[in-house]
């Protein structure tokens, strides 16, 4: 399977050199407005390859997507001093309008992969730019928050993060919804395998949690400037599952019909991820706490988008 990756900079290039560490597709294909940046990228993440998966990685122009079946956009431009986040938006839409024709006359049956920010707005955005069916334009959304709450979660109760079953939802960002009520520690509600263990999730721990997850991305930025490993991975498992048919469940951003009150918006629920994107999905049972807090996360992206000048 040809993965193409449109933006190399440390998201497109920190997801590639994970595909290429986890094994996932058969050749990758960098694109990038400044070539010798790909060219780079590509250099340096084949000289990975013999510690890894012997995965051609390469630099090319759009002709060189052609026949890609997943095509990863990770472009973007970054705000600009004093610059609104509308306006950045709007600068984001006009990176994908000029993308998404020349991606989609090579590679038109690629799944689109969307992972730059604000994720759920640039989703909507490359839906409604492609006329691809929603299921096949897929933001990486809250797949990084929900790792962000299994690793926390794992950590407290001194359990694997992949024996706990738990989900962010809604927005990638501020509004995102914890889901509490539905998180299982294996097969066991968390609260009770907390008390059992002798570390309850109370009210504290929950706060500390809740911001450690929400506050993430402000919080490694000001150490580093940026985040880029963590959304690599996430981008690579998704990746992954189309690759493989596998049928995961992952919280993932596509445009969805209804949220609450709120229509066609895209943001992220739990989803089966198959070959072909979306195969379909969850509505989790939530307590009305958290249903009320989806319905807001859904108000927030909808006005975004719809505040979006479109190209
Ligand atoms: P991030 O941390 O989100 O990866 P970067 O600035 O490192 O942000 O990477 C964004 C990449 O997107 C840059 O390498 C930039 O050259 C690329 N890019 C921006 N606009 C376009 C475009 N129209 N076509 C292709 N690549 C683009």
């Amino acid at each position: 399977m040809k993965i193409g990756i449109v933006g190399a900079g440390m998201v497109g290039a920190t997801a590639a050199y994970a595909m290429v560490m986890r094994g996932v597709g058969r050749e990758i294909v960098l694109v990038d407005r400044d070539p010798k940046l790909a060219d780079a990228q590509a250099q340096d993440i084949t000289h990975a390859t013999p510690f890894a998966y012997p995965l051609p990685v390469r630099a090319g122009d759009y002709q060189a997507l052609a026949g890609a079946s997943i095509v990863v956009l990770a472009a973007g431009v970054g705000q600009k001093p004093g610059e609104s986040r509308l306006d950045l938006l709007a600068r984001n839409a006009k990176v994908f309008a000029d993308i998404l024709p020349q991606v989609l006359a090579v590679a038109p049956d690629a799944v689109l992969l969307v992972a730059s920010n604000p994720v759920d707005v640039m989703t909507q955005i490359a839906e409604r730019i492609s006329g691809l069916p929603p299921g096949r334009v897929i933001g990486s959304g809250t797949v990084l928050d929900t790792a962000r709450f299994r690793a926390l979660l794992g950590a407290h109760l001194g359990i694997s993060p992949k024996s706990v079953h738990a989900y962010v939802l809604g927005e990638h960002g501020d509004s995102e919804v914890l889901c509490w009520s539905g998180a299982f520690a294996g097969n066991a509600p968390i609260d009770d395998f907390a008390r059992d263990v002798g570390r309850p999730l109370d009210t504290r721990v929950r706060a500390e949690i809740d911001a450690g997850v929400r506050r993430a991305a402000y919080r490694i930025i000001e150490g580093k400037g940026a985040t880029y490993y963590g959304i690599g991975g996430g981008i690579a498992r998704i990746a992954q599952c189309i690759e493989s048919d596998e049928r995961a469940v992952l919280a993932v951003s596509i445009v969805t019909g209804q949220v609450e009150t709120t229509s066609d918006v895209a943001l992220s629920l739990p989803r089966v991820i198959g070959r072909g994107g979306v195969v379909t999905d969850l509505r989790p049972e939530l307590d009305d706490d958290e249903r009320a807090a989806l319905g807001r996360s859904a108000a927030i992206l909808k006005e975004a988008v719809e505040s979006v000048a479109m190209p």
